[in-house]
C-alpha cells in the first residue's frame, strides 16, 4: 500500500509543484504535502513551486512562501493534481527532470505518466483526497486538514459534483474534525466573488447561446474583455459552473482568451457525455465530466471546432 511518509523518505531536498494556472485542489494539495512533508523532518529543504494563485487561499499553510521557479537540485521532486508534463508551470520543468526522484501523485483518469513514478486514483474527487488517505493521520495538523479540506471543496464545488463519494465525505469529516472550519474555506474562498468577477460572469452569461435544441450551452470572455475589467485568468473561475446549471443542457463549454489568438477551453458535462474524450483530440484532457485544452485561432474557428466535437460527442444525441 502507497503511503507519503515512504514516498518522502530519505529525501533531504523536495520540489512540489502543480499545474499552471492552479486550482484550490493542486493549491491545497501542494501546501498540504509541504507542511506534512517538514512535519515529518524538519531539516529537510522544501521548495514549494507554483503560478500565482487567489488571496483568499493566503490563510493555507506556507502560502507566501511559494516561489515562482526554482533552479535548484532536489532529491525528489513531487508533481500534485499535474496530469502531463505540459501541465507543469514551465519554470519548473527542468528542476522536475534533473531531480534523482519524481513522483507525480494525482487523480487524472488522463494522467499521462511523466515521472518516474505515479499514483493515480482516477475515482477519487480530487488530489486532496488521495493525499487524506496516503497520509497518517495523527500528523495532520489543523492547517494541514484545512489545506486538504480546501482543495476537495473546490475539486467537488462544494460536494455537489457526481466526484463526490462516501469516501469524499468521510475524509472531509475527518478534517473538520481535524480543525479544519467549513463555513470559512467554503465562504470566502469558493462562494466570494469579486465586484470584478461578478461582472465578467454577468457579461459571459450575457454571451451564451445554445446550440442542438439546447443540449449545448457555450459562451467566453476574449482578451479584450478581460482587460476592460482589468481582470486576469484568476477572474473566470467559476463562470464554466453558472453555464452548466442551465435546465436542458448536457455540455457546458465556456472559452477565454489568454494571449491574443490563444483560448483556453474548459468543458462540462452533466451526463456520461465524455468532456475529457473531445479535450483530448486537441491535447487537453481532465475527466469524463470537467476537462479542458487550448485551441488557437478566431473566437469563431475554436469555437466552430469544439462544437463539433461536442456535438460528435453526445451520446444519443
Ligand atoms: P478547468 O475547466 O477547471 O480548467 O479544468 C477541468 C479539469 O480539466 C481539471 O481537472 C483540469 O486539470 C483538466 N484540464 C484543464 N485544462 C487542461 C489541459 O489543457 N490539459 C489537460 N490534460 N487537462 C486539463
Ligand atoms: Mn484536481
Amino acid at each position: 500500500m502507497t503511503r507519503l511518509d515512504e514516498i518522502l523518505a530519505g529525501a533531504g531536498s523536495l520540489l512540489i509543484t502543480g499545474h499552471v494556472r492552479p486550482d484550490g485542489d493542486c493549491v491545497g494539495a501542494c501546501l498540504a504535502a509541504a507542511a506534512y512533508a517538514a512535519s515529518l523532518d524538519p531539516d529537510r529543504k522544501i521548495t514549494v513551486c507554483l503560478e500565482p494563485f487567489p488571496d483568499s487561499f493566503g490563510f493555507l499553510p506556507g502560502a507566501g512562501a511559494a516561489v515562482r521557479e526554482t533552479s535548484d537540485d532536489f532529491d525528489l521532486a513531487l508533481a500534485l493534481d499535474a496530469s502531463t508534463f505540459e501541465r507543469l508551470t514551465p519554470p519548473v520543468r527542468d528542476a522536475f527532470q534533473r531531480a534523482k526522484r519524481s513522483f507525480c501523485i494525482d487523480h487524472h483518469v488522463t494522467n499521462t505518466r511523466f515521472a518516474q513514478e505515479t499514483y493515480v486514483e482516477s475515482d477519487a474527487s480530487s488530489t486532496c483526497e488521495v493525499l487524506f488517505y496516503l497520509m497518517e493521520e495523527k500528523r495532520i495538523t489543523q492547517e494541514i486538514a484545512s489545506a486538504l479540506y480546501l482543495g476537495i471543496v473546490h475539486d467537488t464545488g462544494v460536494f455537489k459534483h457526481s466526484n463526490t463519494t462516501e469516501r469524499t465525505m468521510r475524509a472531509a469529516g475527518r478534517l473538520v474534525t481535524l480543525g479544519a472550519q467549513p463555513s470559512h474555506i467554503i465562504d470566502e474562498t469558493f462562494y466570494r466573488k469579486s465586484f470584478r468577477q461578478n461582472r465578467l460572469l454577468g457579461q459571459a452569461l450575457l454571451q451564451a447561446q445554445l446550440e442542438r435544441e439546447g443540449q449545448i450551452i457555450h459562451s467566453y470572455i476574449s482578451l479584450p474583455q478581460l482587460l476592460a475589467e482589468g481582470g486576469n485568468s484568476q477572474d473566470i473561475e467559476g463562470i464554466i459552473d453558472q453555464l452548466r446549471v442551465t435546465g436542458g443542457v448536457r455540455v457546458a463549454v465556456f472559452l477565454y482568451e489568454l494571449e491574443p489568438g490563444q483560448w483556453k477551453a474548459s468543458l462540462r458535462s452533466n451526463d456520461e457525455t465524455d468532456v475529457s474524450a473531445v479535450c483530448a483530440v486537441f491535447g487537453g484532457g481532465g475527466h469524463v465530466r470537467a476537462a479542458g485544452c487550448s485551441l488557437t485561432g478566431t473566437l469563431a474557428q475554436v469555437r466552430e471546432k469544439l462544437l463539433e466535437a461536442v456535438g460528435q460527442a453526445l451520446i444519443g444525441g
